[in-house]
């Protein structure tokens, strides 16, 4: 079979491999879609190392048909059309145990201890298959609409993490297909008026097509001006960061109203590090939460909302790539020519 194999930063060959063999558990994935996420990104740049092989297969957003299934699989059957949730939990941590199984301690994922999504046909591990890591994508949604399940089942996570309430403001930075799916996603919530900063002009545009109320480029305005202004002095209930810069956290817990939530949702890069003003948090008495991942509930909340048409998949993607063009595809993602890039793998 064909496969993009990551051997190291800036360092991706597509080429014939042998197409993995299941054995007792396992299912056999056929892959029409996978997408780039922002994380795929700094594997490729080498800047995030950690649970990552070389070489290796990588990816994580995939949907595709199961085109064999091993003795014991069941619950699944041979052509059914399921998207991965990548993070396998061990459901015995700490974590698992007190409900936050997207921060499991002993986590392993698909796409990082296991090959990916980045190839023609992709190995479900036994683990996986048996505690429900395959969600059956309804019949009227497509590939391509449910490829995105993931990344938005990380975004809700973030949603709940950072509360948003009805009639709330939330100010969004940065218009990638992860800061438009927050846009969607708080108005779905009930918040009242979403903001998007952001410096790319195309992105805004983006963002304003999404559902933004307003959009603001912070090379050309003042952040904080322009949020004091769409709120009357009062400043954003919520703060989103989809873009992982230590050196805006301060800015960003700036432009909160009392009692305000910033999220940190991006991952940012390794040795990066935020200067903060204290007293911001202090007398402001502001909320700060991160964002990891996502749990199996969020994730069939996601391709719910996908079945349900509540989500516009086609403002978030970009699509037109295939293995062969997968180092474009990531650049895109990197440089934000486009939205989030999608590849086509088999059709
Ligand atoms: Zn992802
Ligand atoms: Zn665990």
């Amino acid at each position: 079979m064909k496969a993009a194999v990551f051997k190291g930063p800036e360092n991706m060959e597509t080429k014939e491999v042998e197409r993995p063999e299941i054995g007792e558990g396992e299912i056999l994935l056929k892959v029409f879609n996978s997408a780039i996420c922002g994380t795929d990104v700094r594997i490729y740049t080498g800047k995030k190392t950690k649970d990552v092989r070389t070489p290796s297969i990588i990816g994580h957003e995939t949907v595709g048909e199961i085109v064999d299934i091993g003795t014991n699989v069941v619950n699944y059957k041979v052509g059914e059309r399921v998207g991965i949730i990548p993070i396998i939990y061990c459901q015995h941590c700490d974590a698992c145990l007190n409900g936050l199984e997207n921060a499991c301690e002993n986590r392993q994922a698909i796409g990082y201890e296991f090959d990916g999504g980045f190839a023609e046909y992709v190995k479900i591990p036994k683990k996986a298959v048996e505690k429900g890591n395959l969600l059956k994508i309804p019949d009227h949604v497509t590939y391509s609409q449910a490829v995105i399940t993931e990344p938005l089942a990380c975004c809700i996570n973030g949603l709940r993490k950072s509360n948003v309430q009805l009639n709330d403001t939330v100010l969004v930075i940065g218009a990638g297909p992860i800061g438009l799916m927050h846009v969607q996603l708080s108005k779905i919530a009930g918040a009242g008026k979403v903001y998007v900063s952001e410096i790319v002009d195309h992105r805004r545009e983006k963002a304003l097509q999404a559902g933004a109320d307003e959009v603001i480029n912070p090379e050309q305005e003042s952040l904080q001006d322009k949020v004091k202004e769409f709120t009357e002095g009062k400043g954003a209930d919520v703060c989103v960061m989809a873009i992982g810069v230590g050196a805006l956290v301060n800015e960003c817990a700036g432009v909160l109203k009392k009692c305000g939530t910033l999220n940190l949702f991006a991952g940012f890069s390794k040795g990066e590090w935020s200067q903060v003003d204290p007293n911001l948090i202090h007398y402001n008495e502001l909320h700060v939460v991160g964002t990891t991942a996502s749990t199996r509930a969020d994730n069939r909340n996601a391709l719910s909302l996908i079945a349900n048409n509540k989500v516009d998949t086609e403002v978030l993607t970009t699509s037109g790539y295939s293995l062969n063009t997968i180092e474009e595809a990531i650049t895109d993602v990197m440089y934000g020519t486009g939205m989030k890039s999608v590849l086509t793998i088999n059709e």
